[in-house]
This record gives C-alpha cells, structure tokens and sequence, in this order.
C-alpha cells in the first residue's frame, strides 16, 4: 500500500498530522467553537434570494475585488469599534484561515519565520509549515498570558517576519491587554521590521474592545476576522482583514484569482444585512459564557478568565480520560493537548446545562 511517505512529498511535510478536530455524531457538540445558532429563516430566505440572483450570472468570473462585499465589511467594523474603516483597507477571503495563509503568502515564506506565543492557535503554525515559513514557538506563562518582556526578548533574539498575537486567545479564552499588543508591535519593528497579525476571531464574544483603533499610523499591523463565530455562518467561509491599504495590495500578489465565489459573496453580504439580529445571539452567548466559568467554578474546577465563546477549564491528571468520560455521557469538548486542561465551547442553555450535568457527576465520582 502507497503512503503519504512513499510520494515525494516535501520534507518538512513527512510524520505530520493534518489540523483535525474530530467530527463525531453526538447529541452534543461543544468542541469547535462553533455558534450553536442555526441562522434565522428570514436570513435563510435572504441568502436563497441573494444566491438565486448570483446564479443568474455563474457563467462569468465574480467580482474579483469583492468590491460591494468588502464595502459592506469595512461599514460594519466602523458600526461596531468607532474606527474609520474604508473599502481599500478590507480584504475577504475563504474563512480567515486563508487569510492568514495569504498573509504568509506574501511576509512569509523560504527563508522567513513567524513567531506564536503558545498555546495559541495551532493553525498559525500549521500555515506557516504549509507555506515553507519558519515556525517559533514563543513563550508564554502558567496562566496563559503573555509575558511581555520574555515575548519581546523571543522577538528580538529570533527577529520573526510575522508575529502572532491572538486575542482573545484559542484556546485559553484570555484577551491579551492593549499595551501588550503596542509592546510586541515595538519590539518586532524595531528587530526586523515584521508584521503584526493580531487575530480577532472571537472579540465579539469579548468584555472589551477590538485593537482596530491601532490601525492608524501602523502600516504593518494586521487585524483579521471572521464571520465563522459571531456572525454563525462557519459554513459559509468568509475571513477577512483590516490594514493599512498597502496591506491589502500586498495581499492581492498571492490571492488565487476570483478565490471568492460569486455564491460565496452574495451569502456573506445577505448576513451582512441581518447584522443586528445575529450580534443578539452574541449577547446569548456572551452571558451562557459567563454561566459556564460560574458553574463549572462552582463545581470545583480551574478555570481561565474567558473573553470568548468557550471555556479554557482543569485541571486534570489525564484530561484525555476526563475528555473520554465528559463524551460517555453525550457531550464532546475539545482536547487541545494541553496537560491538565480541556476546552468547551458556549452552546445553547439546554446543551450548557448537559456539559455542566455531565462535569458535576465526573467530579463527585472522583470525590
Ligand atoms: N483564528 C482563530 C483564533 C480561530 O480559532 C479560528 C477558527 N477556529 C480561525 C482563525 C479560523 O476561522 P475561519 O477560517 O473559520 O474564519
């Protein structure tokens, strides 16, 4: 039988796994941060009428530049943070996942590194792999922050060409603090100069506000986002960043032409328009996230202070045989292969009530 080893596959790609969260059929599934909303009907019906419209013209290319869409992105990023966010600082692309991958498109690559300050999420140092950049595990500490002055000693000592900061983090839920943020993007200028990607992916879910407002007067810092979290749709694939304008023609040197789908745009702008009634479900989700860090504290458990739609919670001697007894009783978390540690994501009331069901009776058994 032929392997993935007998193909001359490229080096630093030999004994690695492929990024997999397990998709296994349980009533309830708590490990990929998903939103557990299904979209509202009246979105549904607007997506069908917005793709039946797109249909019309599939026999042409879309709009390559994404023009209507990334206008629409860079109105709501001004709605939601007060930051003036135009049309030429927005970029879309399948999920922020390609995003990022387009970013290390064009800052990284042979002969570069980026820098992730770990635990973290994992995907930044997957891409890196994938697109032949270097990959440094940065330091961070027992509680899951980031040490300022090691991480700007990491920066300076490795001189990173792309340096990672996710905040709120995946998967420990923390937010990492503003002047952190400023720190880090000093240190990697003055050490190279290198591009800061600071990835939003869940700061809707968060108690304080998006690090937009550093765009200004700093070309190479990078806020990305996506609509898989707050906006439901991880379905639909729609990441998308916000920089100085010349971040965005970068970008367009790599981008596969017409990557973004006629279909693709028309379903992300008719969720765009139903904005205010998907940001309610983020409220929901907000206080079920509050919920969970009480409970499972009031339980007994560890818990990291979660800015996010899921839970950082411990500690174990064995979080897989913990993550095997939470699953024996319907619920699935996510094992990050963090010693000691597990993950749940926010679900609705009824699946939290399940997860904290299931956790209460794992720790009176153990007690
Ligand atoms: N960044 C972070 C921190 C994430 O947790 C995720 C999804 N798990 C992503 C980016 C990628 O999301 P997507 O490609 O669905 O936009």
């Amino acid at each position: 039988m032929t392997g993935i080893d007998d193909l001359p596959v490229r080096d630093e790609l030999r004994g690695k796994s492929p990024y997999g969260a397990p998709q296994l059929d349980v009533p309830v599934r708590l490990n990929t941060n998903e939103n557990p909303y299904p979209l509202p009907e009246p979105l549904v019906e607007r997506i069908a009428e917005r793709v039946r419209e797109a249909a019309r013209d599939l026999n042409r290319y879309p709009d390559r530049d994404a023009v209507e869409l990334r206008t629409q992105l860079a109105k709501y990023l001004t709605d939601t943070s007060g930051h003036q966010v135009g049309l030429a600082n927005v970029w879309a692309a399948n999920g922020s996942n390609e995003v990022i991958q387009q970013l290390l498109q064009t800052f990284g690559g042979p002969g570069r590194t980026a820098i992730g300050f770990e635990p973290s999420y994992s995907m930044h140092g997957l891409i890196s792999r994938g697109t032949g950049t270097g990959w440094i595990s940065g330091p961070r500490n027992d509680d899951f922050t980031i040490d300022v002055e090691a991480a700007t000693k990491a920066i300076a000592e490795h001189r990173p060409d792309v340096v990672f900061i996710t905040t709120p983090n995946n998967p420990t839920g923390n937010a990492v603090p503003r002047e952190t943020v400023l720190a880090l993007y000093e240190a990697a200028q003055a050490a190279k100069p290198s591009m800061v990607v600071v990835d939003e992916a869940y700061i809707e879910f968060s108690h304080g506000d998006s690090l937009l407002p550093l765009l200004e007067g700093r070309p190479n810092l990078v806020v990305s986002r996506t609509m898989s979290k707050a906006f439901g749709a991880a379905g639909l694939r729609l990441g998308y960043l916000a920089a100085h304008p010349a971040v965005v023609d970068a970008v367009q040197l790599v981008r596969l032409p017409y990557h973004l789908s006629a279909v693709t745009q028309a379903t992300a702008l008719a969720a765009l328009e139903h904005t205010d009634t998907l940001l309610k479900y983020v409220e929901q989700l907000k206080s079920e996230r509050d919920r969970l860090v009480a409970e499972l504290r009031a339980a007994g458990y560890d818990v990291v202070e979660s800015d996010a739609n899921f839970v950082q919670f411990g500690r174990f001697e064995d979080s897989h045989t913990t993550w095997q007894q939470i699953l024996d009783r319907g619920v699935l978390v996510r094992d990050n292969g963090i010693p000691g540690w597990l993950r749940v994501s926010a679900g609705t009331p009824e699946e939290n009530d399940a997860f904290l069901d299931a956790v209460r009776e794992i720790k009176k058994e153990q007690s």
